[in-house]
């Protein structure tokens, strides 16, 4: 949770070269945008995450009425200007621990 939004602002303004990057940038990848309404925080996930499951959670399933998947999202710059747009609404944003 520390420093996460300061990580997606510096992300929205500037390149941010980490080793996941660079993947995504030889190959097509997508990412999806977790929020939970009760808890109010959002995650940014990889297409390909066991959680994201293209965007219909793990198993499959979740609780419309709690969550919802929004994507997806053709580069992570623009995962995190969405959700960056969000922020007002939400306690806390943050990257996916497995898939980033
Ligand atoms: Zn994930």
């Amino acid at each position: 949770m520390l420093n996460q939004h300061r990580d997606l602002r510096a992300l929205a303004v500037g390149p941010n070269m980490t080793p996941n990057r660079c993947r995504a940038m030889t190959e097509q990848e997508f990412f999806w945008i977790y929020e939970n309404h009760i808890k109010r925080y959002a995650a940014i996930h990889r297409a390909e995450c066991g959680f994201c499951n293209r965007g219909e959670g793990v198993g499959g399933g979740y609780n419309r009425l709690h969550a919802a998947w929004m994507g997806p999202y053709e580069s992570l710059d623009d995962a995190a200007h969405k959700l960056l747009a969000r922020i007002a609404t939400l306690h806390d944003i943050r990257y996916c621990t497995r898939c980033f």
